[in-house]
């Protein structure tokens, strides 16, 4: 398979450069040459595959030209080492859990598959290859559980010191193996500067082997569209058509179940639901798509001005703007309506995240407009990861899960640096 640069489709690569690279030189994002349309056959079979053969059915359909079927087996299985199981909310209304892997968010997904597969493609080379991730919080997480102890590869993690909660600091401070962190005098914009002038640093890029594993990449982007098939075969038999509704900042989330419903997956429609970052449903309801300031919300891993993967969403539509606003509805909810979702859905037994109220309450108002349709909607972390907003809202506490409480325990281990990029660039090189 090749990928073309969104913004300039005779731009076009392979696989191991699209992954390794993660953006286009043009500062476009790849996309698939062609989408693979699954068969009739395979697809009316989902309800009687695990979410793994699932797995290996829609990865094989997009990578067998670029890798083994034995490479696409353990790809997926290294991926799906965890359930994402449907849950009824209420009638017609399901969320689908992606909050069952190591982060308890579903970004562990794309992590875990972006990992491994940059692992496989690099495995010829003698080079180790260093992701570089600057992080607020759940981003430095998910990709350093994702790639703990994984051949080949060393993270480092940039976080700025004091402003990332206790819990996510935990969450890859405590790893150690091949994830370093760095916790830098700074706030998070200067952990991204310094990690942009390092992939700009001719000397350091001659060493080493850079790369970034942000959530534009194929490889973190793509496999989320596993878990909408899985969903969808899960669904009750009904008759009615599908909504998915998807709790959005980057877009790449939705942008992944558009990926599957182009593939043949036979979902009716999608739901962009946003916080007060809203420039997406305010282009979906007719305005010019303008990129604004993010607003800091209690759903705050949606707070994105800017979302990146705005461009695949039009490539997964030929570009054309209209067909895109006719299939995808937009809603955007105030922190008020978040929580009062909260409280509100809690009475009916069932505890959301904030993201994921967000989600619910897309999903509700589309549905009270086009009645007939089964709904579901990505809850994409777990209560626990917000608790301060959820035990707010609900004026209860949370019970932690397990794995959650255990990341508490671990002891913190960093490199202090300066915001200065002779620091961090001294530091890259002894790494060598
Ligand atoms: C990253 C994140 C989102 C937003 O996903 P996108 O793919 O960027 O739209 C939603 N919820 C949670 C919990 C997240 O961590």
């Amino acid at each position: 398979m090749r990928f073309f640069s969104t913004n300039d489709p005779t731009h076009q690569v392979e696989l191991t450069q699209a992954v390794v690279k993660g953006l286009a030189p043009d500062q476009g994002l790849y996309f698939p040459f062609e989408i693979p349309k699954l068969s009739s056959d395979f697809l009316e079979s989902l309800p009687d595959l695990s979410f793994r053969e699932i797995g290996y059915g829609v990865i094989g359909a997009i990578f067998s030209d670029d890798l083994s079927t034995a490479q696409i087996k353990e790809l997926v299985d290294h991926t799906l080492a965890f359930d994402a199981p449907i849950v009824k909310v209420e009638q017609d209304v399901y969320s689908l859990e992606l909050f069952h892997g190591p982060t308890l968010a579903f970004k562990d997904f794309g992590a875990r598959f972006c990992s491994k597969l940059m692992s496989m493609l690099m495995a010829k080379s003698d080079k180790k290859v260093r992701v570089l991730v600057a992080t607020s919080g759940d981003t430095g997480s998910a990709v350093a559980n994702g790639f703990l102890g994984v051949e080949g590869v060393e993270v480092v993690i940039l976080f700025p010191k004091g402003k990332v909660s206790a819990l996510q600091e935990k969450q890859f401070t405590t790893l150690g193996q091949n994830i370093i962190s760095l916790e830098v005098e700074g706030v998070f914009d200067d952990c991204q500067k310094l990690v942009k002038q390092a992939f700009l640093d001719s000397e350091l890029n001659s060493k080493l082997l850079l790369t970034s594993a942000n959530s534009i990449n194929i490889a973190r982007w793509i496999p989320q569209c596993l878990y909408y098939f899985y969903a969808f075969s899960r669904l009750p038999k009904n008759g009615k058509e599908v909504v998915f509704a998807v709790p959005s900042g980057n877009f790449g989330n939705l942008a992944a179940g558009i990926l599957a419903q182009r593939m043949g997956l036979p979902i009716k429609h999608f739901v962009a639901a946003t916080n007060a970052n809203k420039v997406v449903p305010d282009f979906l309801k007719g305005d010019v798509f303008t990129p604004k300031p993010s607003v800091q919300t209690v759903s705050n891993s949606m707070d994105v001005g800017n979302p990146s993967n705005f461009p695949r969403l039009l490539a997964l539509y030929n570009f054309d703007e209209d067909s895109l606003k006719a299939h995808v509805s937009g809603g955007f909810y105030s922190d008020d309506e978040t929580k009062e979702a909260i409280r509100s859905v809690r009475e009916k037994g069932y505890v959301l995240d904030p993201h994921g109220a967000v989600g619910y309450l897309g999903l509700k108002d589309f549905m009270k407009s086009n009645p007939g349709f089964t709904g579901v909607f990505l809850e994409t972390a777990h209560p626990g990861k917000f608790r301060d907003v959820v035990e707010e809202a609900l004026g209860e506490d949370l019970v932690l899960p397990d794995r959650l409480a255990a990341f508490l325990e671990g002891q913190k281990k960093v490199t202090p640096m300066n915001n200065d990029f002779e620091e961090f660039k001294t530091f890259l090189k002894e790494l060598e």
